[in-house]
């Protein structure tokens, strides 16, 4: 049995099996230090085995993590509007915004993408379950920020028309209640972002267990193909997707990195992915 630095007592930890499928059959992928993912054999997740209950995870997003959230905000807008462009979210969403302009997003950090929604008339809302980043954007931003699991956070069903949640099913136990909860709270024919990283992309191939996506704080680690799958399986219809990110920044000079990244992008490889589902119109 796996021993854990972190926590020697383990009573922090579940062995549960595979949060999207319920399958115990696994094999172990890469072992880390202090945490392992396994990938499961059924219907191919990477997933952390054991994996920290909601105390345990809760704890872990701390002044820590807000100080990494307000030091990173203006790179992580600059990269969550690139992708809102690159799947034109603007454009398909505009019937619906002139009906309901009514945007959530889920794992909102500080606020920073809300508040630049907001300036484009969106009415906006958010869930973050790190206290001080939601206080930060509800104190600073004058955000709607409510500070708790997006399953808590009792949203009535059918309020909102867009939906986005950008590196956030990664860290969460259970994913398909995300997707369940957020097929509920969505008007019909409202509109779900969902980014994260690409576990079958270019650099865990290249990288393995160095990948930097193999983080602790990563629960799961879904493939492009996965991740459409749990996505249609809630009920949504897949309307695009995009992947971007070759060579990390700095390992390689960019006449080698920009066709590589291109190349990435084109062949749906690239390091993170951003994957646009609507629910289907009564
Ligand atoms: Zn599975």
């Amino acid at each position: 049995m796996k021993t854990f630095s972190k926590d020697p007592s383990e009573k922090n930890y579940n062995y549960s099996p595979c949060p999207v499928c319920g399958s115990s059959k696994r094999k172990l992928k890469w072992d880390l230090d202090s945490y392992a993912f396994y990938k499961c054999l059924d219907c191919s997740l990477l997933y952390q085995y054991p994996r920290p209950d909601q105390e345990e995870l809760t704890a872990r997003y701390d002044n820590e993590y807000f100080d990494y959230e307000i030091e990173n905000e203006e790179k992580f807008l600059s990269l969550m509007k690139k992708s809102l462009e690159d799947i034109g979210l603007r454009d398909r969403v505009k019937g619906l915004r002139s009906v309901s302009p009514t945007f959530l997003d889920v794992g909102c950090a500080t606020g920073v993408l809300l508040e630049n929604m907001q300036n484009e008339g969106w009415n906006v809302k958010g869930v973050e379950v790190c206290a001080e980043s939601a206080d930060y954007g509800r104190s600073k931003r004058g955000i709607d920020i409510i500070n708790s699991p997006f399953e808590k956070a009792s949203f009535a069903s059918e309020s909102f028309s867009v939906i986005h949640s950008s590196h956030f099913v990664e860290h969460i136990i259970d994913p398909v209640l995300f997707f369940n909860e957020a097929y509920r709270v969505l008007r019909p024919g409202g509109f779900l972002v969902t980014t994260t990283p690409n576990a079958a992309g270019f650099q865990p191939l290249v990288y393995g267990s160095r990948w930097r996506s193999a983080i602790a704080d990563h629960m799961n680690l879904f493939s492009l193909k996965g991740l459409k799958t749990i996505i249609k399986d809630s009920g949504f219809t897949l309307i695009t997707w995009k992947t971007w990110g070759g060579i990390p920044a700095g390992e390689a000079p960019l006449f080698i990195k920009s066709p590589v990244d291109r190349l990435c992008k084109a062949l749906g490889i690239g390091d993170v992915m951003v994957v646009l589902a609507q629910k289907p119109p009564v």
